[in-house]
């Protein structure tokens, strides 16, 4: 039996260590805090074909198919959340302020047709047959793609946990791993003094995964860099949004949770995190709100509860890292990088790496994205 040391628990540890378990391998899930502390618990949780190359967009079409086939399967293992993290369609509206941001983000959703996705433009009154108190003068023209999603991402990766524990995955939380020694097997030592010995180690530390190629005394030739980001949740409201709005060129995207609370993040405020804060931020408190108040003025007389910092992975061609290590080819496993686009792309991409992990057999569709690349 494989033994594979899968080191951070957001939603691509907790997919890859499910995957695996299914696949017979014997799963160590290690997790420096609780699971979902980084990006995956402060994110807005849309699953959308909005991206910026057409193999993204295929991919979190992909994932769009997989949760409901995940959420049958963990119902079946007896998975207690499974029922929980299926949120609902979401139309995703993409909204130009200008003429010339517009002509920019029509050039996006040719990418996003080239994946696959049904895409329409729409005017601001078709907008406002989705979001009727949407104020039609604030913006220019919008393009959507109706068949998005959104999902809850706690209980989302939750599942995935549970189910990896179900088919015999151990799992630890507050166990930040230390080192790494590359031998024959991999050892992996956390804080606490814990040793797992696996024959592959995944990295899946987000953003923090720098930090473990540091350990690895291993530097790859793509750039990755954490930016900040940052979200907020309101009361909840009593009109109702299906639709996730996302603002072009802001990093902006709000929406409305299950709980009716209405949520909002900028998953990239424009400034690196190399120290990976979480504290939340004053700037992003007064962009978020006055865009929100501009588009949707009847939230002006909303409350905010709660706000957050969080960070992201960037890399510099936009593309995540997947695949083995060049240094440690079949004992290392990379999968970070996931930009602004872990939910949505995230859940496909780790399916199809815990395949090859557990077969050997390199998939093609992970080909861009290898940690080899210029
Ligand atoms: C504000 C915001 C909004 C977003 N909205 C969306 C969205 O709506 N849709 C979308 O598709 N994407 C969105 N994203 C992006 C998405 O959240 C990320 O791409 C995705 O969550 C990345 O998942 P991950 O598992 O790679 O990383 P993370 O969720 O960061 O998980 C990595 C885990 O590794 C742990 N770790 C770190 N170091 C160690 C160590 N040494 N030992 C053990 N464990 C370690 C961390 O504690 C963390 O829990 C958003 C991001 C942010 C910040």
């Amino acid at each position: 039996m494989k033994k594979v040391v899968v080191i951070g628990g957001g939603i691509i540890g907790s997919v890859v260590a499910s995957a695996l378990s299914e696949a017979g391998a014997k799963v160590y899930l290690l997790e420096a805090k609780y699971f979902t502390y980084g990006s995956t618990g402060r994110s807005t949780g849309s699953i959308t074909s909005q991206q910026r190359h057409p193999q993204l967009v295929e991919r979190a079409i992909e994932t769009k198919k997989l949760i409901p086939e995940l959420k049958k399967k963990y119902e079946e293992l007896g998975v207690p959340f499974a029922q929980r993290f299926l949120d609902d369609e979401s139309p995703h509206i993409a909204i130009a302020f200008n003429e010339k941001d517009y002509e920019d983000l029509k050039k996006l959703a040719e990418i996003w047709s080239q994946g696959g996705a049904k895409v329409e433009e729409a005017e601001p009154s078709k907008v406002k047959e989705l979001v009727p108190w949407i104020d039609e003068n604030s913006f220019y023209k919008a393009f959507i793609t109706p068949n998005d999603y959104k999902l809850m991402p706690h209980p989302f990766t939750w599942a995935n946990i549970a189910a990896a524990r179900i088919l015999g995955a151990e799992t630890y939380t507050y166990e930040p791993v230390v080192k790494i020694d590359v031998k024959d097997k991999v050892l992996v030592e956390t804080e606490s003094g814990k040793k797992f010995e696996g024959d592959v180690a995944v990295i899946a530390a987000g953003a923090k995964s720098l930090e473990l190629l540091k350990m690895l005394n291993e530097k790859l030739n793509i750039d990755v860099k954490s930016y900040y980001a940052a979200g907020m949740v309101t009361e909840p409201f009593k009109y109702e949004m299906r639709p996730t709005i996302r603002v072009f060129k802001h990093s902006y995207r709000f929406t409305q949770t299950v709980r009716k609370e209405y949520v909002a993040t900028i998953d990239n405020m424009g400034f690196e995190n190399p120290e990976y804060s979480t504290e939340d931020s004053y700037e992003f408190l007064v962009k978020a709100s006055t865009i929100t108040v501009k588009l949707m003025p009847p939230m002006a007389y909303v409350n905010i509860l709660r706000s957050w910092g969080a960070y992201c992975d960037y890399t510099e061609d936009g593309l995540p890292i997947v695949g083995w290590s060049p240094k440690y080819e079949g004992k290392i496993y990379y999968i970070f990088g996931f930009n602004d686009y872990g939910l949505s792309v995230g859940p496909s991409v780790a399916r199809r790496a815990a395949k090859e992990i557990a077969d050997g057999v390199k998939d093609p569709a992970l080909e861009p994205y290898r940690p080899s690349r210029k």
